[in-house]
């Protein structure tokens, strides 16, 4: 550290003190055998938050949301546990991001010894068929995943009359995870759940528990649709203390603001952790990343002369089965490993409590994550957690602005579950499940039934009049009540809804080399992610796609070992198709409302990864695709001849400087609202034909939207801050990686200003600063 601190590689270093525990005795209520089960496991008395869980469990839906390794899933194991003593046909239902968690649970509730009353099973897509029947009958505690409780359980509510007749509980662990795309279909699930629940009388309390976000009882209330959701903030853990350090690889040109590779920087600093006898994990996004630093770490310390020290670091790959993932996490708690790199995916699923060192290499994207991250360090009451920035505008951002980094609130967890395709989507398998009718607006809201009369449009649902009533009240008058039910009953369209796409239209992305489904992309977005010769990442792996077969809708692809990658370049167009909110801010008109996006992909460039030059333009040729989405645009007066000349934005450089400007706040959108620039798109004109202005378009990547643009609307002052700050503060003349330049243009960032979008940013701020409150 000595030496970054002498050549201003340490950007910043910060302290914190160790944390005493707050205990608290556990409840005398609690079930004897739930207290007995306790000191089994050796816990004598419980944290402050838990104890609080606890109480709030009883009262209504809660989430928790304490550190890294702070017992959270006591938290929801403690009142679970007792009601299942207390009840003896009561049931619960917990649900996990990925299966690995969902077994790693299983093994924690069966610890507790208590093997009468508590029958944990789980079951996902590897439980074998000859067990599931028994599970169904007898397990009181089911352990699954979102999409086999949307594909497998829902639809099938009727071989689980056990579970949903008696179900008293449902947990949802590392609920942070369900935003975005896959959060506003979970929050479609959970409604669904809900209701089947209710046709069977039961009113389960859910129990949630989340990361440090900046929403958490919003997004609470947001994915499972109830209110007045309970908080346990106040973390009663012991936190260690920590040393944190903030690390910037040294300039290598100036003007172009490249800097010597994060990679390397990271495996100096890794090896000498080793050899000082630290137990260290390290975070990378790319498991392509992963192996190449786990490789130049082993290089570092057998040219050091320590041979026997290279053979203690290990990458933790995808894949592994939970015996293998055990075993290692086991070898690294005993401290027969000394280091683990591996990528952010597998974040969620490591448990090795805590180590000396937590190494972040380059920004995972949410301060959410990397201060998770950062959380594995502090073994024996005290870590070090270090940030290697990479080049990306986010990471130098960060290191221009680290207190900021250190004190900043953590982003909000976004979703929409009435995004107009997800919502029609979970409606459509609700009335599969069962007719809906007007009552069923408690579980969807109020705008259900609109809903469902375009799905009776578009053929799907059919309007039905139930003769007789139920006689409670909710009749039309005429002795009828209105229902929906399935135009094609025999069909099941779960099926056809994957929770990780926005829209039911996608293409499949099959490994030539295995056969394997790899995954899926959205249709409106295949076209420029796996085009004949893309480079595509899947979970941190490469791939090259051989071929894009349109006609039958999927892409073949093959493992990929190049030193390329590849960029599309497009043309778009964007049409406002209806105007939602409007408003005069910063002296520009900002709207948000509908648009629909027109592309058309026209070539693709490859570059080299280790220093991004061009090595070729590879034309395309495919048709023009179009969705429709949710947008923000701000419309530019354009002739402030008011203004001395000298702060105007020359014509010629206009479009330069909407565009770079546009590039800017897409880059820092994610500090608002956690979503990955991916998933936002831009499009600036100096003319557009309906505003008849310069305007700039910020527009949802997916179909339909997912709030994403709703929330940049919401704090726009806030975006265009951020976003002067980042070009403001970046040392390079023209625009770099680290400001203006976005790795996603599809104009392959031209043209770009950033001295035009510095100027723009800055007139539209003085203009804040002017007005009158
Ligand atoms: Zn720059
Ligand atoms: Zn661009």
């Amino acid at each position: 550290m000595d030496e970054g601190r002498a050549d201003a590689r340490l950007v910043r270093e910060a302290r914190f003190g160790p944390g005493r525990a707050r205990l608290m005795d556990a409840p005398a209520e609690l079930h004897p055998e739930v207290l007995a089960a306790l000191e089994r496991v050796g816990i004598e008395r419980l944290y402050s938050h838990q104890a609080q869980a606890l109480h709030a469990a009883t009262e209504g839906p809660t989430i928790v949301t304490t550190g890294t390794a702070s017992g959270k899933s006591l938290c929801f194991n403690l009142p679970t546990l007792h009601i299942l003593c207390e009840q003896a046909r009561a049931r619960a239902l917990y649900l996990y991001p990925t299966k690995a968690l969902a077994q790693d649970q299983a093994r924690a509730l069966n610890a507790f010894g208590l093997t009468k009353q508590v029958r944990p099973a789980i079951y996902d897509g590897d439980t074998p068929r000859a067990a599931r029947a028994d599970i169904r009958r007898k397990a009181n505690v089911v352990l699954t995943n979102p999409d086999m409780l949307h594909v497998g359980i829902l639809p099938n509510h009727a071989a689980w009359t056990e579970l949903f007749s008696n179900l008293a509980v449902v947990v949802i662990d590392e609920a942070h995870v369900y935003r975005g795309v896959f959060g506003s279909h979970v929050a479609g699930v959970l409604r669904r759940l809900r209701r089947i629940a209710a046709l069977y009388g039961t009113n389960p309390i859910f129990l949630l528990t989340s990361a440090t976000i900046a929403n958490p009882v919003e997004l609470a209330e947001r994915l499972t649709g109830l209110k007045d959701v309970r908080l346990i903030d106040a973390d009663g853990s012991p936190t260690p203390g920590r040393r944190i350090a903030i690390w910037n690889p040294p300039l290598t040109d100036e003007a172009l603001g490249t800097r010597r590779s994060a990679l390397a920087e990271a495996a100096e600093l890794l090896a000498r952790l080793v050899r000082e006898g630290a137990r260290a994990i390290c975070f990378m996004k790319s498991r392509k990343g992963v192996e190449l630093l786990s490789r130049l770490v082993k290089q570092e310390l057998d040219t050091a002369g320590h041979p026997q020290l290279a053979e203690l670091i290990a990458p933790y790959r995808a894949g592994y089965t939970p015996q293998q993932r055990r075993e290692l996490e086991g070898r690294l708690t005993r401290g027969e490993l000394r280091a683990v790199i591996t990528t952010d995916a597998l974040e969620l699923g490591i448990d090795i409590g805590e180590l000396d060192a937590a190494v972040v290499v380059t920004f995972p994207g949410t301060v959410a994550s990397l201060r998770q991250m950062w959380g594995r360090a502090g073994r024996r009451g005290r870590g070090l957690a270090v940030y290697v920035a990479g080049e990306d505008a986010l990471d130098q951002f960060f290191c221009r602005h680290p207190d900021e980094f250190l004190d900043r609130p953590v982003e909000a967890a976004i979703l929409d579950h009435e995004s107009p395709l997800i919502f029609a989507a979970h409606l459509l398998c609700a009335a599969h499940e069962g007719p809906l009718d007007r009552a069923d607006s408690e579980f969807f809201g109020p705008r259900m039934q609109a809903h469902a009369e375009l799905l009776v449009t578009a053929g799907r649902l059919r309007a039905r009049v139930a003769r007789g009533g139920r006689g409670d009240g909710d009749d039309d008058g005429t002795g009828g009540r209105e229902t929906y039910v399935p135009r094609h009953p025999g069909s099941y369209p779960a099926a056809e809804v994957s929770l990780r796409s926005a829209s039911p239209d996608s293409f499949a992305i099959l490994d030539v080399s295995t056969g394997e489904l790899l995954g899926q992309t959205e249709a409106a977005r295949a076209h420029s992610t796996v085009h004949d010769g893309a480079i595509y990442l899947h979970q941190g792996r490469s791939y090259e796609v051989r071929d894009l077969d349109l006609r039958h809708r999927r892409a073949l692809v093959a493992p990929f070992d190049g030193d390329w990658y590849t960029q599309p370049k497009r043309e778009t167009s964007t049409a406002i198709e209806r105007l939602l909110d409007r408003r005069t801010t910063l002296g520009v008109t900002l709207s948000f409302g509908e648009v629909s996006v027109t592309e058309t992909v026209l070539a693709y460039q490859r570059r080299r990864l280790s220093d991004h030059a061009q090595i070729d333009l590879v034309a395309l040729d495919l048709p023009e695709t179009s969705f429709s989405t949710q947008a923000l645009w701000l419309e530019l007066d354009p002739e402030p001849t008011d203004e001395p000349a000298e702060t105007m934005v020359p014509l010629q450089s206009l479009l330069g400087a909407l565009h770079a400007t546009e590039h800017a706040q897409i880059a820092v959108l994610p500090l608002i609202a956690m979503c990955d620039r991916w998933d936002i798109g831009g499009l600036s004109t100096n003319l557009h034909p309906q505003t008849g202005h310069p305007t700039i378009f910020i527009y949802d990547g997916h179909p339909g939207g997912i709030g994403i643009t709703r929330t940049a609307f919401a704090r726009f002052e806030e975006l265009c801050e951020d976003a002067l700050r980042l070009i403001a503060g970046c040392r390079c003349t023209d625009g770099c990686p680290s400001c203006v330049q976005s790795p996603k243009c599809g104009n392959l960032n031209e043209p770009l200003s950033k001295a035009g979008a510095r100027l723009l940013l800055e007139r539209m701020l003085a203009a804040a600063a002017a007005a009158p409150l």
